[in-house]
């Protein structure tokens, strides 16, 4: 008998999929993967060791994570019974879908767009409706008429800002999506891990009677990439749902502390976040000086488009000089692209001078 013979199958529709993949290469100046440039303020990490020190280890973790909910809800002016935390906002998006998605189910993203949405739908056992951004990668209300039309999907994807392109969908456009979801009982999901850098969020569209959530987490705007911990902010009959399905005890109590001290630094967060969006504004005006394709962006990243196209040559180029920028060149829609996430001002400028060396004709 051949060994593979002796290995179990895993579900055919799992076959032919691949993993998550993002390289993880040691350069002088990581740009490419949204993470803040910028440690937590240091009272965080004497804060965090001294709370550790009294934990009570031998024991399991509150289930409900009460402290920290009742941090997240006030932060944004909800009610704890309207917060769903979890590992990552990821982990928000998989339970989400465990509930509302799965087998037989329809889950709709507009592409380009994060690629998890429609992957952990998939793992889920739902299948993907692909609607499409037009070339500016701006969504028209068209296009999700017909998506939702003809896709009839139980679940529908909006992230703004988009991750890759940076751009944000207009409060028009999500309150009619999320208006229309309502009237046909679809939930739309709006993925927000970027929404502190945008000029406005769907937090100020949450009703209890519309089915709208949306996602949010602490690896990007909170400089807790390391911490995994995310939040979904919805009406409380879609929380009651999602805590059905996650796993009993899945947020730890080291997590648990360090988000609820983090919040305590929120005026800090948003000192941060003013840096990065003055430093972003500084490098889209340097980058279309330098003659490429620049997107405008209402995130922590910029997405770029060399003037030859030639994506791959100059990713390379730059990682010769020490510079890892995300490489989108040969993902579908996002031809000859690049992202590059703002860093320090100093990340900065070796990354112009880089790409200026890149792009010299
Ligand atoms: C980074 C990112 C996430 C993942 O966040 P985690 O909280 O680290 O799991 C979710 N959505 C989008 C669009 C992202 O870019």
């Amino acid at each position: 008998m051949s060994a593979d013979r002796r290995r179990p199958s895993v579900r055919p529709d799992l076959v032919a999929m691949e993993g998550y993949h993002s390289p993880q290469v040691t350069v002088p100046v990581r740009l490419n993967t949204n993470e803040s440039p910028f440690p937590p303020p240091a009272e965080f990490g004497v804060e965090l060791a001294a709370a550790l020190d009294g934990l009570a280890w031998h024991r399991y973790p509150d289930r409900a994570a009460t402290v920290l909910r009742d941090g997240i809800a006030a932060l944004h002016g909800l009610g704890a019974e309207q917060v769903f935390a979890a590992n990552g906002s990821n982990e928000v998006l998989q339970t989400i879908l465990l509930a509302y998605a799965g087998h037989g189910r329809r889950v709709a993203t507009f592409e380009p767009t994060y690629a998890l949405h429609g992957h952990i739908a998939r793992l889920t056992g739902a299948s993907v409706v692909e609607g499409e951004r037009d070339e500016g990668f701006v969504l028209g209300a068209d296009e999700v008429r017909r998506v939702l039309d003809e896709g009839d999907p139980q679940v529908v994807f909006l992230c703004s800002p988009n991750n890759p392109t940076g751009l944000v969908d207009p409060p028009e456009l999500v309150r009619a999506v999320a208006e229309r979801c309502a009237e046909e009982g679809r939930l739309l999901v709006v993925d927000e891990a970027y929404g502190q850098f945008a000029p406005w969020s769907a937090v100020s569209l949450l009703s209890d009677d519309l089915p709208l959530v949306v996602s949010r987490t602490f690896s990007k705007t909170w400089s807790m990439a390391a911490a995994r911990l995310g939040y979904a902010v919805g009406p409380a009959w879609v929380v009651a749902e999602l805590e059905k399905v996650v796993l009993p005890y899945h947020l730890d109590a080291v997590k648990q502390i360090a988000g609820s001290l983090a919040l305590r630094h929120a005026g800090a967060m948003e000192h941060r976040v003013g840096q990065i969006v003055a430093e972003r504004e500084r490098l889209v005006a340097a980058m279309g000086a330098l003659g490429v394709r620049v997107w405008p962006s209402g995130a922590n990243f910029v997405l770029f488009r060399p003037a030859d196209g030639d994506g791959d040559g100059v990713w390379q180029r730059l990682l010769g000089a020490g510079v890892l920028v995300r490489n989108c060149a040969s993902w579908p829609r996002l031809g000859g692209c690049l992202r590059v996430t703002v860093g320090t001002v100093q990340e900065n400028d070796t990354f112009l001078s880089a790409l200026r060396a890149a792009t010299a004709a």
